[in-house]
């Protein structure tokens, strides 16, 4: 490897493999998602107001990629006394913040809401949703948000806790 001076961003060259889930890839225009429809166009991933006409590419959308595989690129961990009293409350935050970008950023998606004891994991497709919802949620409610990323690692984890 070699060293890198401040300010320098490491690009993609001779990385050892790419980033199947990558957002930034680009794809023959249209294409369109089998598994949730979703058309490539001018360059990104987009809601089709109406299917293309003619013959155009099928290619699972890096959001379906990471829903098949189960591999999520945010998770916010939600824990606290506060939790427990008001946990519907809170999953409703977190549902509205989804519902509210998947029309302008339709790859930014819930993959699972698991409730562990007294704790909560939302997985989203992309770091920027799980971190929306744990600002939304301490917006709302107060509490300590957290944000975790490790280096060289695109995964984003979150935190939010509040007691009583
Ligand atoms: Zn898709």
């Amino acid at each position: 490897m070699i060293p890198m001076v401040e300010g320098e961003k490491r690009g993609a060259v001779g990385r050892a493999s790419k980033d199947p889930y990558s957002e930034l890839e680009k794809y023959p225009e249209p294409t369109v998602c089998p598994r949730c429809g979703l058309v490539y166009r001018a360059g990104r991933w987009q809601v089709a107001k109406e299917p293309p006409t003619g013959r155009a590419r099928e290619s699972h959308c890096p959001a379906c990629r990471r829903e098949i595989d189960r591999m999520p690129a945010g998770l916010l961990g939600l824990s606290g006394d506060y939790l427990a009293k008001h946990r519907d409350e809170i999953l409703n935050i977190a549902r509205n913040q989804a519902a509210s970008v998947a029309a302008t950023r339709p790859l930014q998606r819930i993959l699972w809401i698991e409730e562990k004891g007294g704790s909560i994991e939302i997985a989203t497709t992309n770091p920027h949703l799980a971190l929306r919802i744990g600002r939304a949620i301490r917006s709302a409610c107060k509490g300590e948000l957290t944000v975790k990323q490790a280096e060289r690692d695109s995964l984003v984890r979150a935190y939010w806790e509040r007691e009583s």
